[in-house]
């Protein structure tokens, strides 16, 4: 493949020319939504309504990103996100919390515009906690401006995939490990409780670099205050990572890749540990793939070690 390119301007080009198209949305409901229980800091099941809110575009162009093509062109209009949660929440139980993530950034205006916080907090006073989404370098005023107004905690997941400096330059992230130091300070002085999300597998690493590089990423977010992280097994589908696996530079991680990662963040006993099992069934092609999935939403639920898979096709367990 010709090099994969170094600057930003460059690499926005390389990876848009790969995507195919949007799904078309309507603006006023939220491209999907349910309802979950995920364990709390308490350690007990807490019931969660999770929305996925339709909103403009994120105004990045991350490497392994496929959030795009659930999003709108152009910047979401006034009262369209507080429209999409009241029709959401007349159709999903009562719950503890409530997820708002919206494929981008929750303190993005042009995704969801400031004039509709109010609104928006008003729609969710009901919810002890409030978990939504966003780049560091979007967390500021409006994020706390936000806080001030929803008498829950609020809770902010960053994107933070890897420490690997040269990898999360290379994801086209557009900040480094010193900017999520600082957004992380920043909401942890607040009181916000932070979230962060990691990359299992990210391109330019070697399937064991990936796991070394995942555990360590997992002590930096908790040394940054986390109290949550989760694994998300990178996949393709936004035509950019198939452009990758084509020449050699990424591949799709194994099972025991994440568990691996998950067994050791579990086991450090410094926060939760979720792994994301979306779209994983068989797709690493082994059959203990459903046995380890199963192991691997067994730790989501419980944030207990289980017994280790056993399987003469995959050498060792
Ligand atoms: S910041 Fe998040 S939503 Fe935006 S392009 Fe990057 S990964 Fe996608
Ligand atoms: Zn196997």
């Amino acid at each position: 493949m010709q090099d994969y390119p170094a600057t930003v301007a460059e690499r926005n080009r390389w990876i848009t020319l790969r995507r195919g198209s949007k799904r078309s949305l309507n603006p006023l409901r939220p491209y999907a939504f349910f309802a979950e229980d995920e364990i709390d800091g308490a350690r007990i099941q807490a019931a969660t309504n999770t929305l996925f809110l339709t909103n403009r575009e994120c105004r990045y162009r991350c490497l392994m990103c496929d959030l795009w093509q659930d999003t709108l062109d152009e910047t979401t209009p006034i009262g369209a996100i507080p429209a999409q949660i009241e029709f959401a929440l007349a159709n999903l139980p009562p719950a503890k919390q409530i997820k708002l993530y919206n494929a981008g950034s929750f303190f993005d205006p042009l995704s969801v515009p400031v004039e509709d916080y109010r609104r928006i907090a008003g729609l969710v006073d009901n919810f002890s906690r409030v978990i939504v989404e966003c780049h560091p370098n979007l967390i500021g005023d409006q994020c706390l401006a936000f806080n001030d107004l929803i008498p829950a905690q609020l809770e902010v997941a960053i994107g933070l995939e890897t420490v690997n400096d040269a990898v999360l330059d290379k994801l086209n992230k557009r900040f480094t490990v010193q900017d999520f130091r600082r957004a992380a300070a920043q909401l942890c002085g607040a009181g916000i409780d932070l979230r962060v999300f990691l990359l299992v597998r990210p391109p330019f690493l070697t399937e064991a670099e990936a796991v070394e590089w995942a555990m360590r990423s997992l002590d930096e977010a908790f040394d940054c205050g986390a109290t949550v992280c989760t694994l998300i097994p990178v996949r393709a589908g936004n035509g950019a990572m198939e452009a990758l696996q084509r020449a050699g530079l990424w591949d799709r991680p194994q099972l025991k890749s994440l568990e691996t990662t998950m067994e050791y963040g579990l086991r450090q006993q410094r926060g939760r540990v979720f792994a994301d099992l979306w779209d994983l069934d068989g797709k690493s092609g082994c059959v203990c793939d459903a046995e380890r999935i199963l192991r691997l939403a067994v730790m989501n639920r419980t944030q207990l070690i289980p017994e280790a898979v056993v399987c003469k096709l995959c050498a060792e367990s």
